[in-house]
């Protein structure tokens, strides 16, 4: 099993991500329970073990992300983003600081692309990703 990762903890890579991909006003907020931050704004919002998502509003954008991601919902990402990367991918995403870049990346891409698929989103964040040059 895998280890809670905080983003909170990394909250510079998360604004350094938002600077290089051009959405510095796009605000990135961290909360403690992103099905409970949606509950409680009347937005029918999927699942508890939702850990990120994403919205278009009137003017700008918006990134919710939890921001403690427990043990057993990390491994939940990385269920999803088995089905959608080769195995060999995994490795790559298999550090903290990696998980979260390729998290938010993931949301920028739903973002800026409407219409793309849990599995476009998923490849696209790890391209990015790697030209990163996280350790
Ligand atoms: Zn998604």
């Amino acid at each position: 099993m895998s280890e809670s990762i905080s983003i909170r903890d990394h909250r510079d890579l998360v604004n350094r991500i938002a600077e290089e991909y051009g959405i510095r006003d796009t605000p990135i907020l961290l909360v403690p329970s992103v099905s409970d931050w949606c509950r409680a704004r009347g937005i029918n919002q999927q699942s508890p073990f939702r850990t990120a998502t994403s919205f278009h509003r009137d003017h700008d954008d918006l990134i919710v992300m939890m921001e403690t991601i427990r043990a057993d919902l990390v491994d939940g990402v990385y269920s999803n983003i088995r089905m959608h990367l080769p195995p060999e991918c995994l490795a790559e995403i298999r550090i903290p600081q990696r998980f979260i870049a390729h998290l938010v990346l993931h949301e920028f891409k739903h973002l800026r692309d409407a219409g793309a698929s849990e599995k476009e989103c998923d490849v696209w964040a790890l391209e990015e990703l790697r030209k990163l040059g996280l350790p």
